[in-house]
C-alpha cells in the first residue's frame, strides 16, 4: 500500500489529503462503519447465462449506487445547503466517484458506484476538479478493481441536470473514458419517495446528454430519507 502511494502523482496525493480532511470534518468516515457489513458479494454471471439474463434487461438499472456512496454524497451536499442556512449562503459541492463496470459492452453492462470522495465546496464548482493528466492516469489504471468512474456535484434546490458548464466539463471526462458518468444531486429534493439524484452521460453526437437509470442498491428511498433526516437533526441541534 505504502509503495503504491509513493508512485502516485503529487497532485493526486494533495487531492487525497483534501478528501481526507473534508471527510473527517463532516464525520463522513463514520458511514463506513455502518455499511461495512453490507459489502455485497458479486454474483458473477457466466458467459452462457448472458442470453437468458439479457431477457430481463428492462428490470436492471444501468447505474447501481452503493448506499454508503449515496449517503456520503447526500450528507456532503446537505452540510452546505439545508434549511438551517439562509438560501443565499447555499453552495454547491463536488467530488469524485469510484467503482467498477461489469459486463462491459454487453446488454448486461452496469456501472457500480462504490464510493464518493468529497473534493470541494463553494461557488461555481463546476470546473475541472483535477488536472487532466491525473484523470488520464487514473482512468488507465483498469487493473485495479475500482477506479474513478465519474464525478458528482450538487444543485441545491434547482434539480439534477447538466448546465452548460457541467456539459463541457463532463464532455472532457468522457474523452478520457467514454463510460464516465456525471451524477447530480439536489439535496433539497430528497424525500421518502425521491433520492434526489440524476446520472448523466454525453450522447455520442457530443451535442446532447441523456439520463441513465439508477438505483441505490438494497436501500429504499424511505430508508435513505430516514438516515439523512437523522443526520440533519443531529447537525442542526449541534450548530
Ligand atoms: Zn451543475
Amino acid at each position: 500500500m505504502g509503495k503504491e502511494e509513493d508512485n502516485l502523482p503529487e497532485e493526486y496525493k494533495i487531492l487525497l489529503k483534501k478528501v481526507e480532511a473534508i471527510e473527517k470534518a463532516l464525520g463522513l468516515h463514520k458511514i463506513d462503519e455502518i455499511f461495512e457489513d453490507q459489502v455485497e458479494s458479486s454474483e458473477d454471471i457466466s458467459v452462457e447465462s448472458i442470453t437468458e439474463e439479457a431477457l430481463q434487461i428492462q428490470t436492471r438499472s444501468e447505474i447501481m449506487i452503493n448506499p454508503k456512496a449515496y449517503l456520503k454524497l447526500a450528507k456532503h451536499s446537505l452540510t452546505y445547503a439545508n434549511k438551517g442556512i439562509p438560501k443565499s449562503e447555499w453552495v454547491e459541492i463536488i467530488g469524485l466517484l469510484t467503482g467498477k463496470i461489469r459486463h462491459e459492452d454487453t446488454p448486461l453492462e452496469q456501472v457500480y458506484v462504490e464510493d464518493y470522495w468529497p473534493v470541494d465546496q463553494g461557488d461555481a464548482v463546476s470546473v475541472e476538479i483535477v488536472d487532466q493528466r491525473i484523470f488520464t492516469e487514473i482512468f488507465n489504471k483498469k487493473d485495479n478493481e475500482h477506479f474513478i468512474i465519474g464525478w458528482a456535484h450538487s444543485h441545491p434546490s434547482y434539480t439534477p441536470f447538466l448546465s452548460g458548464d457541467d456539459f463541457q466539463t463532463h464532455r472532457r471526462y468522457q474523452t478520457f473514458w467514454n463510460k464516465s458518468i456525471a451524477l447530480v444531486i439536489d439535496p433539497l429534493m430528497i424525500a421518502p419517495d425521491n433520492y434526489g439524484v440524476g446520472v448523466f452521460r454525453i450522447h455520442r453526437d457530443r451535442k446532447n446528454y441523456y439520463e441513465l437509470s439508477c438505483e441505490i442498491k438494497g436501500m429504499s428511498s424511505e430508508a435513505c430519507f430516514e438516515s439523512i433526516n437523522m443526520f440533519m437533526k443531529n447537525k442542526l441541534n449541534k450548530d
